[in-house]
């Protein structure tokens, strides 16, 4: 039996899908997963720009918060929102945890957790048990 599949001939056969070719006029690579731009171009892509400047958005708060500390932290901001929502869907992360998740330095998630704790949104706490981590929660009435 295994001979017979070891030996059987399979057929060639097309590909399914051509390949399409990226948008920008002249570029003329083809694209993968039937996305409209090529690598080199995906910034044509009005949702690739929204990430792009959202991210840019956030890489300049959390300067501001590492420059000008809590004051400066808008709770509505990008990376406050990102973290309020990280600790809404973990119920307790520690601040290690925190800092991996969103890439932060250690002085800009202290800003962020001293600023969130100080507006009574989160609610941090030591835990001995766990090496000393700082464990954040969301307080109560702030989900
Ligand atoms: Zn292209």
């Amino acid at each position: 039996m295994t001979d017979t599949l070891r030996t059987a001939s399979i057929p060639a056969t097309p590909p399914l899908i051509e390949a399409p070719v990226c948008g920008v006029h002249g570029c003329g690579s083809k694209t993968t997963c039937a996305k409209p731009y090529c690598t080199d171009h995906v910034l044509c892509h009005p949702y690739a720009r929204r990430v792009r400047d959202l991210h840019e958005e956030s890489l300049r708060e959390q300067q501001r918060a590492v420059e000008n500390g809590t004051r400066s932290v808008r709770t509505a901001g990008i990376m406050a929102q990102d973290v309020i929502q990280i600790v809404k869907a973990a119920g307790v992360i520690t601040t290690k945890q925190l800092r991996r998740s969103f890439g932060l330095t250690p002085k800009a998630a202290d800003v962020y957790v001293a600023a969130l704790v100080g507006r009574k949104i989160l609610k941090a706490r030591k835990n001995a048990g766990r090496a000393g981590a700082i464990e954040l929660r969301l307080s109560r009435g702030a989900s």
